[in-house]
């Protein structure tokens, strides 16, 4: 089997003049009490500020602008419960593409709800996301339709990149960048974005102590499966898949440090966030703030940037948070 050609900075330029006017270019704003903290300028990539509350949106987006005619007919499926899933369904209603999603019966009902009211048609099957995975594959051969990987898939990353071309136009002198790490779409687009336009830049990849599928795997040198555990950071849960062509290759090589968050950490960087910067955030948007915060995290001296990739939080659960 050959390997995949990796996604390019062009590839993340014709996205982002693709998916321009199909969703937000997002502010990067100050934070001052970061900025005080850190000793150096902290801006936030406020991707809760996308149309969908994610950032998810943009990858979605490219991906169904990339389809042919044959197979916008057909219409696409995805798998997923969370923010990749209402970004796909909300692409795909402003395209008139048909759009199926399928997810387990653990799906709690406010989620389908929003799914179903943008249009597309939910399909509630088997006990844990494998195996609404399983029954997806086998809907696809039976109706010919697109599957849209969550993060394995160029047109995917090269949405997602668009968002590390965005940091370094408002933030030229950007020397570090600290992105929310989980299946690695996010982090593989904006890293091969920022890494080609400024080398010098640091890239950090953050995700959460239970259930760290990328991190574990980077370590071990190959990819390996992690049990899903429950965390406040629920959207960045989830294996690599055994088949991964794209991002466990372009996080390895691109990655210049990761760090663990406890669930303490992840709290405490939703809190503060709300409390001084009047943002909210859910817990996987919120581990880039959590890492800052800790220290632990061994950066350049200079202006940084942090992306804040959702909103998408139950608020009885983040009002119990900030209280
Ligand atoms: C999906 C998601 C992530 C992680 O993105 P990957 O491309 O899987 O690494 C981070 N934050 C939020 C809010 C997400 O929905």
């Amino acid at each position: 089997m050959s390997a995949a050609r990796p996604v390019t900075l062009s590839d993340i330029r014709d996205a982002a003049r693709r998916i321009a006017g199909r969703v937000s270019r997002t502010p990067l704003r100050l934070s001052p009490y970061l900025s005080e903290e850190f000793g150096h300028p902290v801006r936030l990539k406020l991707e809760t500020m996308q149309d969908t509350g994610a950032f998810k949106l943009r990858g979605a987006t490219n991906a169904l602008l990339n389809l042919g005619k044959d197979a916008r007919a057909h219409g696409v499926i995805a798998v997923s419960t969370g923010n990749h899933g209402r970004g796909v369904a909300y692409a795909a209603r402003a395209l008139g593409i048909k759009c199926v999603v399928y997810m387990s019966e653990l799906v709690p009902a406010v989620k389908v709800d929003a799914i179903r009211k943008l249009g597309a048609e939910v399909v509630i099957t088997g006990r844990s996301q494998d195996d609404a995975e399983h029954e997806a594959m086998a809907r696809i051969e039976k109706d010919g339709l697109s599957y849209v990987h969550p993060f394995d898939d160029p047109h995917v990353i090269a949405g997602q990149g668009t968002i590390g071309i965005e940091i370094l136009e408002d933030m030229p002198d950007a020397t570090n960048v600290i992105v929310p790490l989980s299946g690695g779409g996010l982090f593989a687009g904006i890293a091969t974005a920022v890494k080609t336009m400024k080398p010098d830049t640091r890239m950090a990849g953050i995700t959460m102590e239970n259930g760290a599928a990328m991190i574990e795997s980077l370590n071990a040198g190959k990819i390996i499966p992690v049990d899903e555990v429950e965390t406040l950071a629920d959207s960045l849960g989830g294996g690599l898949g055994n088949t991964n062509a794209y991002t466990f290759e372009a996080t390895r090589k691109l990655i210049d440090e990761t760090l663990l968050l406890s669930e303490d950490d992840i709290a405490t960087a939703m809190r503060t966030l709300f409390l001084q910067d009047r943002i909210v955030a859910e817990g996987g948007g919120a581990v880039g703030i959590g890492a800052l915060l800790s220290g632990r995290l061994k950066l350049n001296p200079g202006p940084t940037a942090i992306v804040v990739s959702g909103c998408n939080v139950d608020m009885d659960r983040f009002r119990k948070i900030i209280a």
